[in-house]
């Protein structure tokens, strides 16, 4: 099924906004296997607004136009589907009905500019808006379905998820063509790698099709088909999965909208075990993610952002020893950490992370980007070194992933 999608607005071309309507629908119609050929952005001008939603009608199974569904002058939405459309603008009665009760309810009495909301090409179907004055609009034509959406994200996306989704749902079942998927979330590799691990995989695949896509920190597989049963193509993906898992190890940590700290947290409430942090040059950003996955006070005790040598000191026991001879950034640091933050918080886990964020304070034997992790548990202490240099954000990120990676090896070794 092939979708075009169109965001009116003329401060969108001029770039006072930016356009994450578009971005939100390519999402969503993505899950679900509708594919987005075109995306348009058409400032408020009629002329411009008609020429290009008669092109999208022309090739589009799906035509998805937001804003401009507004009261003023420069609204135009209504105007230009049924102008593209030949059809006239026809006044719902039933949708005046509810504009007067939304502006009643407000204390307020609707203007003949509010009244133009009510306004739909003849035929189009009225979609309410919970969220706002403005209806959305639903019109077939010509073996097209378009929808008209208001443009404030607010309303935008409610009105998508109630109105225009379950239609579009419909539609793919309707065509055998929905779409399943099953992703892979991968940690401690990249993408070249990933891509060439699974490279005859991918040379010989065509159903489920599989994709790779990297983003910070993380490398996703995704597996994907369409069909009009639902166990069908949940035996496929299920087929198409083991040989990627085999190939790819201990790298997979999780599937589909798993994350490595949610991934942790049922890792710890498994094996009931606690986690303590002692962290430096990630200042508290594991502890963040961590305390991100709803119950994780089942599991984590707290943890320190040690970032001074005094701290790691006195709240960690770091010996003096080990900062005058090694530094705070070196292997001997990070696990004296691991280990005091163990002890000090009575955990059955306890994480450290110390390194040269940068830009500055690097040196020829300790460059920007070195980090030592460790994790102390009932075994001792395990450390790894690292050397990911690159900006602050990305570096913490990373770190951080890598942490709470090395954390979840370290707890699989335990069951
Ligand atoms: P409109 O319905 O065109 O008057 O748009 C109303 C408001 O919705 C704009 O002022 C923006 O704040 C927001 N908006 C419109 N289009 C978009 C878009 N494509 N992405 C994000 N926000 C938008
Ligand atoms: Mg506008």
């Amino acid at each position: 099924m092939k979708a075009e999608l169109i965001s009116a607005g003329t401060e969108l071309l001029l770039g006072e906004i930016v356009d994450t309507n578009a971005v939100y629908l390519s999402q969503q119609l993505a899950q679900i296997g509708v594919d987005v050929y075109y995306r348009h952005t058409v400032g408020d001008n009629l002329r411009r607004l008609v020429e290009v939603l008669r092109l999208a009608f022309d090739r589009a199974d799906v035509v998805i136009i937001t804003g401009g569904l507004g009261p003023t002058q420069d609204d135009i939405t209504r105007q230009a589907i049924a102008e593209a459309a030949g059809r006239s603008l026809v006044r719902s009665p039933q949708a005046v009905d509810k504009l007067r009760e939304f502006f009643a309810r407000r204390g307020r009495v609707p203007t003949e500019n509010n009244l133009c909301q009510a306004e739909a090409p003849e035929g189009a179907v009225l979609l309410d808006n919970l969220c706002g004055t403005a209806p959305g609009i639903r019109l077939e034509h010509e073996g097209t379905v378009t929808f008209a959406l208001p443009g404030p994200p607010t309303e935008l996306q409610p009105m998508f998820t109630t109105e225009v989704m379950p239609y579009l749902l419909e539609m793919t079942e309707r065509r055998g063509e929905r779409l399943y998927t099953r992703t892979l979330l991968l940690a401690d590799i990249g993408e070249s790698n990933t891509a060439e691990i699974l490279s005859d995989l991918i040379a010989d695949q065509t159903d489920p099709t599989i994709a790779l896509y990297a983003s910070p920190a993380q490398v996703r597989v995704r597996l994907a088909t369409k069909d009009a049963d639902e166990q069908a193509a949940a035996d496929r993906l299920a087929a198409a999965e083991a040989p990627i898992r085999e190939l790819l190890g201990e790298h997979v940590f999780g599937v589909d909208d798993d994350t490595m700290e949610s991934v942790i947290g049922r890792l710890l409430r498994e094996t009931r075990a606690t986690l303590a942090l002692a962290e430096s040059c990630t200042g508290g950003l594991v502890a963040s993610r961590i305390t991100d996955v709803p119950g994780s006070s089942d599991y984590f005790l707290g943890g320190v952002v040690a970032y001074s040598n005094d701290l790691k000191q006195t709240i960690l026991g770091v010996a003096s020893e080990i900062l005058s001879t090694h530094g705070a950034v070196s292997s001997q640091c990070a696990e004296a950490m691991a280990q005091g933050a163990r002890a000090a918080f009575g955990a059955d886990f306890a994480v450290a992370t110390t390194g040269i964020a940068g830009p500055a304070g690097g040196t020829e034997q300790k460059p920007v980007g070195l980090v030592y992790v460790a994790v102390a548990d009932e075994r001792g202490v395990h450390v790894e070194e690292h050397s990911w240099p690159g900006t602050r954000e990305q570096f913490k990120r990373r770190v951080s992933q890598m942490a709470l990676n090395t954390l979840r090896k370290r707890i699989l070794q335990t069951i």
